[in-house]
């Protein structure tokens, strides 16, 4: 496959596809690849006449105390796995590259990043959009390609690329979810295996949060507090960071759970911290 490290060749490269009038969709991952990513470059493909993967662990995103250092970086496996896709390149380009070390301009986005996981990750959203606007401008892509999993991250994208004028058409993808209800994770990999076993708990309360909404109107207390009796259990294993029961256009709290309303979780497993989230 087309690995290209340097802006500039993978500049180059997508400015000759633009110059033979083919379309360009972007997939940007942090890497550890795995079927969630690849129904993303499926959706890219279909839709675009190259599709540029990017794999950067974004340094920005992650604060402090966060598994910055943990997280899985398997590059040989991941350009394996784009070739067998029919990826046209794979641009990863390294921290050096991308942040002089007096680095000092960022694009913060300052509505939808707020809610839900806005308050436990002070600067995370700062660091998503800066990365996503740095990855449009080397890539110009027609169509940039996310997974509803990161169901805040695509809206913060969404509003940087209307805020911001970016030519550049966003489409999400829904979440793929392994056999028991798990959403695939680079991060499920750092999972012990009790806390595997009990993972699936996140989807179970999104389930029945949706079923609880489709039957009828519910208030947001009584299912946030069935939620999270679904979630802790009496173990004490998985402690919920937050649900949030909201808009899914603005991520505005709603006080009642009905059709359409956007329904969020983040928790933590040990070391490890998972969100998930269902459109009732
Ligand atoms: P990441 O490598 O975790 O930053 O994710 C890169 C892209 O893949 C983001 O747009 C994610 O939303 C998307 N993604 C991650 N996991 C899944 C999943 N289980 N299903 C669909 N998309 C996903």
């Amino acid at each position: 496959v087309n690995q290209l490290a340097s802006i500039r060749s993978m500049r180059a490269l997508a400015q000759e596809w633009r110059a033979r009038n083919l379309t360009v969709a972007l997939v940007p991952t942090m890497g550890a690849l795995h079927e969630g990513h690849f129904s993303l470059m499926r959706k890219a493909g279909a839709m675009a006449d190259r599709v540029v993967v990017s794999i950067f662990v974004n340094g920005l995103q992650f604060g402090p105390k966060e598994d910055f250092a943990r997280y899985p970086r398997n590059l040989a496996q991941d350009l394996a796995a784009c070739r067998k896709r029919g990826v046209a390149a794979v641009f990863t380009p390294t921290e050096r590259s991308m942040y002089a070390p007096d680095h000092s301009t960022y694009v913060v986005e300052e509505n939808m990043s707020r809610s839900l996981c806005g308050p436990s990750r002070p600067g995370h959203f700062r660091g998503v959009a800066t990365i996503v606007l740095k990855l449009f401008h080397i890539v110009e892509p027609h169509i940039a390609v996310f997974g509803q999993k990161d169901v805040q991250q695509a809206a913060v994208v969404r509003r940087m690329i209307r805020d911001l004028n970016c030519p550049v058409r966003l489409v999400v993808a829904p979440t793929v979810r392994e056999a028991d209800g798990l959403a695939l994770s680079s991060r499920n990999a750092g999972l012990s295996v009790r806390e595997r076993a009990l993972a699936p708990r996140l989807w179970r309360a999104l389930q029945m949060a949706s079923s609880l909404g489709r039957a009828r109107p519910c208030a947001s207390g009584a299912v946030e507090k069935k939620m999270r009796a679904v979630i802790e259990g009496d173990d004490g294993a998985v402690a919920v960071e937050y649900i949030g029961i909201v808009d899914r256009r603005t991520l505005q709290p709603c006080s009642v759970v009905r059709r359409g309303v956007l329904v969020a979780v983040a928790a933590k497993l040990g070391q490890v911290r998972l969100i998930d989230n269902v459109v009732v």
